[in-house]
């Protein structure tokens, strides 16, 4: 039975690269029929906050990656909040020291830097030395009365540790590269490197699918498993773990949390479809396959196998994301768009006033703007025609279009629309007549009408645009320009 677990650290707002993770472990779960176990890994009280840990969980149901344990839900193994399960970490602390795999470290951080200094200074390797892994009962109280409070410091074993990464293959750890490490502040606080395997191992985690940013922790972890196992901690074995790609930004940088395109916010507020937003994160390190990009998280969780998730870095291209999004919303039913477009339209702080959103109109206009979009906070732009009471005030578009010769084209153009039926193709037919009068194609003989009545320069099929608009409204605009 598949156990996987997403256990973010609720600090600052959620970014793409956790969801990332958070997509990766769903998707993997719900492959397999597994279980995926939300766990809130907030024990550093100096940067958690309450705010970031309800964005987290408001993220996750946004996007839809629902979690079968964790907060709210419940489970088996809750608290699956860590600040309220300090006790039983500090049983385990209590357990570890008592059976040898750990010990009391009197070094304060100034002799550590010094050590650290010296050590690199001659091209050893600069972590912990051991200089209190065996010290005796008399050394021990010579420091207490010194008045030193030691960490607790995880004893690591004096041979490799090699395992299978699920992405990248057989990897091994020498000692020398992974000493002996810090398990519990001097204060008595549990860290990271204890409580995040602990969970992992109470909470009878199968398969640890994480960052590659952790791949140098997962040597100590595997460790720490063995000695959880002897001291009967979790159930004895140890998850496989699987690390996935770095996402690399802007100039070949990795992305950072604080570069303004990780934030999932901005994603929400310019208006990502879920299901856009969720296809090009999964191709962040995994493919459907070669030809074929745009998919559905259903067929993302069919296809889904850690296995098949590249180790190399993937680029970040928000680009290829916004094509994504685009393609998503034109596969929108065309309801289900005219809704999702609704929240923009109907915002506080769209460009009109909220009394002069006319739902009639947007839904006549809707399946125009629906091949258009490449994320539906486009959408004021392209329909604020209909629901401002003049066209908006764009003096490069009008110096675009209204060249010499317009105004008698408009002219006529006005004549023309007055006496049409009011449809798309009669008003066509009326513009198409007024530009063959002056010489013009279709093209160069709508773009003054498309100014007159929409103040831009591009925008939706013009004329679908003038018969949602109505035959008052749009004569109005035309004689106001020629005015
Ligand atoms: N709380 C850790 C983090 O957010 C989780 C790391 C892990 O997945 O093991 O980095």
């Amino acid at each position: 039975n598949v156990r996987v677990r997403f256990c973010p650290s609720p600090t600052g707002n959620p970014h793409v690269g956790l969801v990332r993770t958070a997509l990766f472990n769903w998707a993997f779960a719900r492959h397999h029929g597994g279980t995926l176990v939300f766990r809130i890994e907030d024990t550093d009280a100096a940067r958690d906050s309450e705010e970031s840990y309800e964005q987290l969980l408001d993220a996750m149901r946004w996007l839809g990656l629902d979690w079968d344990e964790g907060p709210e839900v419940g489970g088996p193994h809750a608290p699956y909040r860590q600040s309220q399960r300090m006790d039983l970490y500090k049983d385990v602390a209590a357990k570890l020291l008592q059976a040898g795999h750990a010990y009391h470290c009197y070094c304060t951080a100034e002799e550590l830097d010094e050590r650290r200094e010296a050590a690199r200074a001659a091209g050893r390797p600069s972590g912990y030395d051991g200089t209190c892994r065996d010290l005796s009962a008399e050394q021990k109280a010579a420091y207490e009365r010194e008045g030193r409070e030691p960490i607790v410091r995880f004893r690591m074993p004096d041979e490799p540790i090699t395992f299978t990464d699920l992405v990248r293959g057989e990897l091994t750890f020498t000692p020398e590269n992974v000493p002996d490490y810090g398990i519990v502040r001097a204060n008595g606080a549990p860290l990271y490197t204890l409580v995040n395997p602990v969970d992992d191992a109470l909470m009878e985690i199968t398969h640890v699918l994480r960052g590659e940013d952790l791949l140098s922790s997962t040597p100590r972890q595997i460790a720490l498993y063995k000695a959880l196992a002897e001291i009967g901690v979790g159930n004895g074995t140890t998850p496989a773990f699987g690390h996935l790609p770095y996402v690399m930004g802007e100039g070949n940088k990795k992305l950072s949390k604080r570069d303004p395109q990780s934030s999932l916010n901005l994603y929400r507020e310019r208006g990502f479809l879920r299901e856009g937003l969720l296809n090009y994160l999964s191709l962040l390190g995994w493919s459907l396959s070669a030809d074929k990009d745009i998919f559905t998280v259903e067929e993302m969780v069919a296809a889904f196998d850690i296995e098949d998730v590249n180790a190399n870095p993937a680029r970040f291209d928000l680009k290829k994301a916004e094509a994504i999004n685009a393609d998503h919303i034109r596969r929108l039913d065309p309801k289900a768009f005219a809704e999702a477009c609704e929240p923009w339209l109907r915002a506080p702080h769209a460009p009109w006033a909220p009394e002069k959103f006319d739902q009639a109109a947007w839904e006549a206009i809707a399946p125009h703007a629906q091949t258009r979009l490449t994320v539906l906070s486009d959408i004021t732009a392209n329909v604020d025609f209909l629901f401002l009471d003049e066209p908006v005030d764009d003096e490069a578009s009008w110096q675009k279009a209204m060249k010499e010769g317009s105004a008698d084209l408009l002219r006529t153009a006005r004549t023309k629309l007055a006496e049409a039926d009011w449809n798309a193709d009669a008003l066509k037919a009326a513009v198409v007549s007024a530009g063959e009068e002056h010489g013009l194609k279709l093209g160069k003989a709508q773009a003054p009408v498309r100014v007159a009545v929409t103040g831009r320069t591009v925008g939706l099929p013009l004329f679908e645009s003038l018969e949602v608009l109505g035959r008052d409204r749009t004569l109005t605009r035309v004689d106001a320009a020629l005015a």
